[in-house]
């Protein structure tokens, strides 16, 4: 920056048009809001990004406090100048965007100290009187400016005031985690806006020119319309970089609540109830559609849904059914999507009619490869292709509905495993425990009598013996099916052990047991007979006890001749 008045220095003429002033500093707020805007994004990303975000906001900053003093320039003709050297001119945007977006990293740091905003403040008041000052030396054909000392100085008290009010107002938002509300935003941005367009003006008013030394200089020269079309060509690409980078943003941020979603689907599918109702609403909430469904091979030829989220219509599609959509994506393990399901052939219209979808995308659910059912995603209007994430998010959730799947299903066979007699498929021996407590408990409750039998078939060993173990088996599963099938079905019947039932008669007092249990003994159907012992619970014993009254009751048709029911 050359200083001090030469002996024929003239003063610019500084007639400032109010209205270019105005314009010049609601560019500069502008662009500094935009810029604060992305540099507060900055502090959500790890380094890489935050880095880009940066660079992008220092040109945004820089670019707009460069735009405002050349537009300003341009405009009113204040600086006289006829032609303007290039490589000035970008020297100067440089100058403001690098100092712009280095005061902005030091200021959006994590650790916020009143060293950094004073630090980021003096940067970016040096970059911007740099800047200030060479788009003033660009100016070609009016003469060497001279910068009066005052002007100077006041303009730099300016513009570290200015730039350091600015940048502490940035960095209290960042240390106070209060959020880049809109409306602190829009404060720092009027400081900064105000404080470039100040310190534009200051240093207009302080300079003179001397048209004695007239500023030829080599490079390109550019003429007062070409800078102008420089300058919209630079704004529209700043402008351009803001709204692309804003999709961008938004992508990211959608992508983040995405996985957000997606992990607690992972989370809850191992915890809560219904894990495929789970990855049901998930779809839901990511997707944006209408409803969506699990539908499974019910093992009768048709799949039905099995959970769903945004609808309650029960859907059964035949999977025979030829080329039905649902089935040919069971078959193939192929996802397809139908734009309009009412028009579409080879879709069950009763479902789509009960459901009132319109647009749908099938989705496989694999499990090793093998499709073991059909997520349907489903909107009520009409939608066009879902795009790639929608696409996307449909494979992942119908990959976690298979885990789900399986692990329900697995859980569902160790739980029969755990409560049901394998060869009988009557409740086992745990089964009738804690089926015995509860009906104990019921009568306590309810006063109602509970009556129970022990079964044991007689001289069993020697029908094996005589048969054969195998033959023993099918007997003692003929005798379930006779027992099952004549029980009413509250009483249950139950495999206690090797060939022992038990029977568990709840509101039955000794007297009609024992006719019930009788009518068992005559009507069994094999070549085998049957010892019973019934007891009534007393209303005060364990359910142990009751056991081994009838326990001892069966010992006793035992003793005495078997093929009886002897009450304990
Ligand atoms: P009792 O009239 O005194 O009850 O004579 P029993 O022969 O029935 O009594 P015992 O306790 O001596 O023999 C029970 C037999 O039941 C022996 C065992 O091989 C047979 N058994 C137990 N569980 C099974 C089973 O699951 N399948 C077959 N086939 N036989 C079984
Ligand atoms: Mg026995
Ligand atoms: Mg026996």
């Amino acid at each position: 920056m050359s200083t001090g008045g030469g002996a024929h220095a003239h003063h610019i003429p500084t007639a400032i048009d109010p209205a270019v002033a105005s314009v010049s500093v609601v560019v500069a707020i502008v662009t500094a809001f935009l810029a604060f805007e992305l540099a507060g994004r900055t502090l959500r990303f790890p380094d890489g990004p935050r880095r880009g975000l940066l660079t992008v906001a220092g040109v945004a900053m820089g670019g707009g406090a460069w735009a405002m003093h050349f537009l300003e320039t341009v405009v009113s003709q204040t600086s006289s100048g006829s032609s303007y050297r290039l490589e000035l001119v970008v020297l100067s945007a440089v100058l403001a965007s690098a100092g712009a977006a280095i005061a902005l990293a030091l200021v959006t740091h994590r650790v916020v100290s009143v060293r950094r905003v004073l630090a980021s403040g003096a940067v970016l008041a040096v970059a911007l009187a740099a800047m200030h000052d060479v788009g003033m030396a660009a100016v070609q054909g009016a003469g060497r400016t001279h910068v009066h000392p005052v002007g100077l100085v006041a303009s730099l008290v300016v513009a570290l005031l200015g730039a350091s009010t600015a940048m502490a107002v940035v960095s209290a938002i960042v240390s106070h985690r209060t959020g880049w509300t809109g409306r602190r935003r829009l404060i720092a941005s009027v400081v900064l806006g105000g404080t470039v367009a100040a310190m534009h003006y200051a240093g207009l008013a302080g300079a003179s020119v001397d048209p004695e030394h007239v500023a030829t200089g080599s490079g390109v020269a550019l003429s007062t319309s070409a800078l102008a079309a420089l300058l919209t060509l630079g704004m529209s690409t700043l402008l351009l970089i803001v709204t692309v980078d804003s999709g961008r943003q938004k992508r990211r941020a959608e992508l983040v609540s995405d996985l957000r979603v997606i992990a607690r689907v992972s989370r809850d599918i191992g915890r809560r109830g219904d894990a495929r109702t789970t990855v049901c609403r998930a779809t839901r909430e990511l997707v944006g559609c209408d409803f969506a469904m699990v539908l499974e091979p019910d093992g009768d030829g048709s799949l039905v849904v099995r959970a769903a989220w945004g609808e309650d219509a029960p859907v059964r599609v035949s999977i025979a059914a030829s080329g039905s959509v649902c089935a040919s994506v069971l078959a193939s393990g192929q996802q397809r999507f139908v734009g309009d399901l009412r028009t579409a052939g080879r879709v069950d219209q009763a479902s789509v009619e009960s459901t009132g979808a319109v647009s749908a995308l099938f989705e496989p659910v694999l499990l090793d490869e093998r499709p073991i059912g059909v997520l349907v995603v489903a909107w009520r209007s009409r939608i066009g292709m879902p795009d790639g994430r929608v696409r996307s998010i449909a494979t992942l959730l119908a990959a976690e509905a298979a885990v789900a799947i399986e692990r329900a299903d697995l859980v569902a066979r160790l739980t029969e495993q755990a409560l049901i007699d394998g060869l009988t498929g009557l409740p086992n021996r745990r089964a009738l425990d804690e089926s015995l407590d509860a009906s104990v408990a019921r009568a306590a409750r309810t006063g109602a009598p509970l009556s129970i039998a022990m079964v044991d078939v007689d001289h069993f060993k020697a029908y094996n013996d005589a048969h054969g173990h195998p033959e023993g088996d099918r007997l003692l599963a003929a005798l379930s099916a006779t027992w099952k099938a004549e029980l009413r079905g509250h009483d249950t019947v139950g495999r206690y052990g090797g060939e022992e039932f038990l029977l568990l008669l709840p509101g039955v007092d000794t007297a009609v047991a024992a006719g019930v249990v009788d009518r068992l003994r005559t009507g069994i159907g094999q070549p085998v007979t049957c010892s019973f012992g019934v007891a009534t619970w007393d209303g005060g014993e364990t359910a142990s006890a009751l056991v081994s009254r009838a326990d001892q009751a069966l010992y006793a048709a035992k003793r005495s001749g078997r093929n009886r029911v002897v009450v304990g």
